[in-house]
């Protein structure tokens, strides 16, 4: 059934090939989870990422959790270790997050991790979300399913209010959650708890025997503001150019002439799945880099938030 361009279907086993169906082809399918209803996007298409940021408004980037449907689906896209394993198997599947380094070809859109080396992955307990995984056999991008802002959904119902028109499906069943988030917990350095959430600290120290390091809120991964450190290039980055200075390579927008174009077309979605690779290898000649100006509206307004950071004064 088509309700306002958006397809209702079914958590039935029809409803949920066709689900995995049209997240291979790069679209947008929301579904419940254990907790809220999320917003699910192949993590590996650039394109489908950028989608999902589109889809709710967001005005900046942030990481998102990678959803699989077993542990050695995790394994295909992170670096494996004993902690992990010690915490998959007393807490997977559920509402534990692990923030893992990317494994070699781990196949991972950067804008998933939004420019960072490591990826926060989960397994969910909700029966539905398993099978679609499952079905899918690819690592599922999924925030919460509403506009920015606004509150999380529970409901197919709440995800069509806000979302409707704007997403491929939803894959409606029922009422689901408790709204509890996911416990997020860092791996990739000492044990660190970076979001409390459904899986308490407690339950997670007895498990690795340790205690963990804990963030304040405000943190270090979940405040944009300090993630500057991890998008911003080496060299000094010039916004609103439109031409290259002196040593600069020029990173284009829109038919100009450049050294890589983020949209040839002028195609902000296209430019936002190509950002953070860009600034990778642009960063890489060290030279200092300039780049075009942005439209500010749709996704532009998140590149432009995430290239202000870039160009902002470091700290020294
Ligand atoms: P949610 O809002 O439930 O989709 O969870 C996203 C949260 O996961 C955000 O607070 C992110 O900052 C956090 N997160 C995602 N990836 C990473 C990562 N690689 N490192 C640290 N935190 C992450
Ligand atoms: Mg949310």
């Amino acid at each position: 059934m088509i309700l306002n361009g958006t397809l209702d279907l079914s958590a039935d086993p029809g409803g949920i090939a066709q689900a995995a169906d049209l997240l291979r082809q790069g679209l947008l399918v929301a579904f419940a989870t254990e907790t809220v209803y999320g917003l699910g996007g192949d993590a590996r298409n650039g394109e489908a990422v950028a989608g999902i940021y589109e889809a709710k408004g967001r005005p900046s980037f942030n990481p998102l959790i990678a959803h699989v449907a077993s542990v050695e689906a995790a394994q295909r896209y992170v670096k494996w270790s004993d902690r992990a394993e010690q915490l998959a198997a007393a807490f997977w599947p559920g509402p534990l997050t692990l923030v893992l380094p990317l494994s070699e070809g781990h196949g991972i859109s950067p804008l998933v991790t939004a420019g960072l080396d490591t990826l926060a992955v989960r397994v969910p307990a909700h029966g539905t979300a398993r099978t679609l995984l499952a079905e899918f056999d690819g690592p599922v991008a999924a925030p919460s399913a509403n506009p920015s802002g606004q509150i999380s959904p529970t409901t197919a119902d709440h995800v069509r209010a806000g979302l409707g028109g704007r997403i491929a499906a939803i894959l409606n069943d029922g009422p689901c959650g408790v709204g509890l988030e996911s416990t997020i917990v860092g791996l990739a350095g000492e044990p660190a708890l970076l979001r409390p959430g459904g899986v308490a600290l407690e339950q997670i120290e007895s498990v690795l025997k340790t205690r963990l390091h804990i963030h304040q809120s405000g943190d270090l991964l979940t405040a944009p503001g300090q993630l500057q450190s991890h998008y911003a290039p080496d060299a000094p980055v010039r916004l609103n150019a439109n031409s290259k200075q002196g040593d600069e390579v020029l990173l284009g927008f829109g038919p100009v002439e450049c050294d890589l174009n983020l949209s040839a077309d002028g195609n902000l979605t296209e430019a936002a799945a190509n950002l953070f690779s860009a600034l990778h290898t642009l960063n890489k000649t060290g030279r200092p880099i300039a780049v075009s100006q942005i439209p500010d509206h749709g996704l532009g307004a998140a590149i432009n938030d995430r290239l202000r950071r870039a160009a902002a004064p470091r700290d020294s």
